[in-house]
């Protein structure tokens, strides 16, 4: 008898999790298993507003999947996943097909530009290795070029952040962390640059405890960022954004040589473009994970979404959710093939940390509050123990951020 075919798409925090576990509950004779990603590495998206401020290369945000995963037991294929035909237990690859008896569909999100006029084309989005690379090189360009190109105007050292949620937050303190550097090696009198937040609601960090997003607003003005908050980007055009404040007819533009938004996302277009049941782009998956139009297939991480019991409200889209998700689908899938009765997942939060750069952080940790250095070294915590989970010490020392050794 052959055996069943499960098949991952995306290899971010769910899939790629999701994938290590697997290799871990089932043996080599219960499944095959296939990884399919669009790149042959597996990046740690939340590490990307690093990679795009220039304070650390993106190289090691990222590492090879074939480095991680057990490729004899898990085949992966590197290719585009187009759509999912369920009908036929088919997904379609930009260069071929690949049949399942069990899918898990880990495609991650999207930005979303709400229809923003002129965003999409003028604005960047923090969402890959790619993306997170043109920031970075777009901004270092427009520094270079400021006292070299006799066209270059001031405000070309402007940057506008479109939101002030978690990415947002962490970029601007990576930003000012990057920005004195950038002005020493090009010779510009850091007086001449703006880094302005431009956020809709009347505070920063809306899921943050009110202290904790005080304490990070005011750290990041006292190192120049200028927050206009109750104030939304109306239109990005080439030479910058037109906002407009809340209650107000008139529109301020503001000139800048670069515009990055990061104020929202959405679930992967695939799902929804497959015919599968959305809520606002997401599976709204069972208990135990899955579709509940078609039982093999389950969706983890930013493509599903998951209530907390009694809640109206689903839980955010985290890497934390994700990787806890991915945890519980490798189990029931043992049950599954076991034919045994699956567990539901129940999330279990550990708390969040925002890191305002390298030194700086606020964060709660199981219900403690932090905040500066303790808070930064909890961050890199959190970030090496996902290395840890991934792929052991070796992995911790190959990429991970606390300076052990
Ligand atoms: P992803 O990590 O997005 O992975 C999806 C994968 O699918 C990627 O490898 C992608 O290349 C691949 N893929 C996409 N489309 C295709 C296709 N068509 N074909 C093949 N492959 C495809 N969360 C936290 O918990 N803590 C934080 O501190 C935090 N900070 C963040 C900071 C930033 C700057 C950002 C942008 C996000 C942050 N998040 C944080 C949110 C977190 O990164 C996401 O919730 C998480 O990445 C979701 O994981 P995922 O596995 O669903 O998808």
């Amino acid at each position: 008898m052959s055996k069943p075919k499960i098949v991952i798409l995306g290899a971010g925090y769910g899939g790629m999790m999701a994938t290590v576990r697997l290799t871990k509950e089932l043996s080599i004779d219960d499944a095959d298993i296939t990884l399919v990603n669009k790149h042959n590495y597996h990046y740690q998206t939340t590490w990307l507003h690093e990679a795009a401020a220039g304070t650390i290369h993106h190289d090691r945000t990222r590492m090879l999947i074939k480095n991680v995963i057990n490729t004899k037991r898990v085949n992966f294929v590197q290719d585009s996943v187009k759509t999912i035909d369920r009908e036929n237990h088919k997904v379609l690859l930009k260069n071929g097909e690949i049949d399942y008896d069990y899918l898990v569909i880990a495609l991650g999100f999207e930005s979303n530009t709400f229809g923003i006029k002129g965003l999409e084309e003028n604005a960047f989005a923090i969402r890959s290795v790619n993306t997170a690379r043109k920031i970075r090189e777009h901004i270092e360009y427009k520094f270079a070029s400021y006292n070299s190109d006799p066209d270059a105007k001031d405000s070309d050292l402007t940057i506008i952040v479109g939101g002030a949620g978690l990415s947002g937050v962490e970029f601007l303190g990576e930003l000012v962390d990057r920005i004195p550097e950038l002005c020493k090696e090009y010779d510009i009198d850091p007086k001449k640059v703006r880094i302005v937040d431009v956020e809709g609601m009347p505070f920063v960090l809306p899921p943050f405890d009110r202290e904790l997003a005080n304490y990070a607003q005011e750290y990041l003005e006292s190192k120049g960022v200028e927050f206009k908050l109750s104030t939304f980007i109306k239109e990005a055009t080439s030479e910058g954004v037109k906002v407009q404040k809340k209650d107000s007819e008139e529109l301020e533009e503001i000139q800048a040589g670069t515009v990055v938004w990061t104020g929202g996302v959405k679930a992967n277009h695939i799902p929804a473009e497959s015919g599968f049941e959305t809520n606002r782009g997401k599976i709204q998956v069972t208990g135990d994970l899955r579709s509940p139009e078609d039982d093999h297939v389950f969706a983890i991480g930013d493509v599903a979404v998951v209530f907390p019991p009694n809640a109206e409200r689903p839980y955010p889209p985290t890497a934390q959710i994700a990787i806890q998700e991915a945890e519980n689908l490798a189990k029931n899938m043992k049950h599954i093939l076991k034919g045994e009765a699956t567990e539901d997942f129940v999330y279990k939060p550990k708390g969040t940390v925002a890191s305002l750069g390298e030194k700086e952080a606020i964060g709660v940790v199981f219900d403690h509050k932090l905040t500066g250095k303790p808070a930064a070294a909890m961050k890199k915590v959190i970030d090496d123990r996902y290395l840890l989970m991934l792929g052991g010490v070796g992995l911790v020392l190959k990429k991970g951020k606390l300076k052990l050794l």
